[in-house]
């Protein structure tokens, strides 16, 4: 088996948790490797191979229509280059996208990937780089209704222009004027206006409101939810932050140096993590279920993705690591705290008492 194969995660599904309700979207083994390599003659004064940066690594997961899926993880866990992959900026090197039943892989020409890529959109972090400038605001989102032929008539335009400014709580007006004129915050509305004007079902965020204020944050993360809501739309949300995803999630995945350690529904997860890294991140963050646990800062830093650890990536950072951790990669297995699952040995052979965790969190 290659090492590619050996690593791949089993076919995670959310049909369990939701029966009856249709996967939108179906991500299977996804894979992409960046070669980052110096040119050949250095490699050949040096005698070396090429490098390889494993940045995704047989990711799978599945998302209910009308729900959101949350990938969280620190930076350079390979999150956004899920994202990325989902939407087809980049093409996997091994893996699939399945979008409604449709593989992303048999999209060969423009002409058959435009109807898709209307379907599925994608929110940005920095809404200060996603806007073009010398652009007014209404050029900008009737930018996708122009380029997907959804509408010919200028007034037709012009009208559904100021609908979608409404619809994320801008005026009609506010299409005369530039980006610069406007918050952070007011930004992203418009990001996301331009993003909804083809009519999208599916909608990757990545971090989209990383950039902004807290108080900021929380009024957009009430807008998306509100959208979906309106518009039954379905969500990817991109995160390294949990508190963030707790509001939005109906299901997360967590990500450790390109492989998914972890996933489950967003109660499951909150309440009853499972992997330690899970842990890790939740102790990190605010009380949010106001068990009256104490807040633990993330300990060490993230190895380098081109020399990932043996066996599990996550054994240098792990309280509970052994021999066999060090060796070997831990397969996917179901969850014990749900319909969700798990990559972790010390899970699997039920060594995670509550009294091991509190004791290696120094709680006792
Ligand atoms: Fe820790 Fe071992 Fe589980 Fe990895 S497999 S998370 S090192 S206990």
């Amino acid at each position: 088996m290659s090492d590619l194969a050996e690593s791949r995660t089993g076919p995670a599904g959310t049909e369990a948790l939701e029966p009856g309700v249709r996967p939108l979207v179906e991500v299977t083994g996804l894979t992409k490797h960046f070669d980052v390599s110096p040119p050949w003659l250095t490699r050949a004064v040096r005698g070396e191979g090429r490098t390889k940066v494993r940045a995704v690594d047989g990711v799978s997961f599945k998302i209910p229509a009308g729900r959101t899926f949350s990938l969280v993880g620190e930076s350079g866990c390979g999150k956004s280059t899920v994202a990325r992959l989902v939407v087809g900026l980049y093409s996997p090197t091994q893996g699939e996208v399945v979008f409604d039943g449709i593989s992303m892989a048999n999209l060969k020409s423009r002409r058959q990937m435009a109807p898709v890529r209307r379907r599925l959109q994608m929110i940005f972090q920095d809404p200060f780089a996603s806007l073009n400038p010398r652009w007014r605001v209404a050029d900008i989102v009737a930018e996708p209704i122009r380029a997907h032929g959804l509408l010919d008539d200028r007034q037709a335009v012009q009208r559904r222009v100021g609908e979608l400014l409404e619809q994320v709580r801008l005026s009609a007006r506010d299409g005369e004027k530039f980006p610069h004129e406007f918050s952070g915050g007011q930004r992203q509305r418009i990001s996301i206006a331009r993003a909804l004007a083809s009519n999208p079902e599916f909608l990757v965020c990545d971090e989209p409101t990383s950039a902004l204020d807290v108080s900021v944050q929380a009024q957009i993360l009430n807008l998306m939810k509100d959208l979906q809501r309106e518009l039954g739309l379905t969500y990817l949300f991109i995160s390294h932050d949990l508190a963030v995803v707790y509001h939005i999630s109906d299901y997360v995945g967590v990500m450790y140096l390109g492989r998914l350690v972890e996933w489950g529904s967003a109660s499951d997860i909150f309440r009853r993590p499972q992997h330690p890294y899970t842990r890790m991140l939740l102790d990190a963050i605010p009380d949010l279920e106001m068990s009256g646990r104490q807040r633990i800062p993330v300990a060490g830093e993230v190895p380098s993705p081109i020399h990932p650890p043996s066996g599990c990536h996550f054994h240098p950072r792990c309280p509970f690591a052994n021999e066999r951790c060090r060796l070997e990669e831990p397969p996917t297995i179901p969850s014990p705290a749900g319909d969700g699952e798990v990559r972790c040995h010390a899970v699997e052979e039920r060594r995670l008492t509550e009294e091991v965790v509190q004791q290696a969190l120094g709680r006792e």
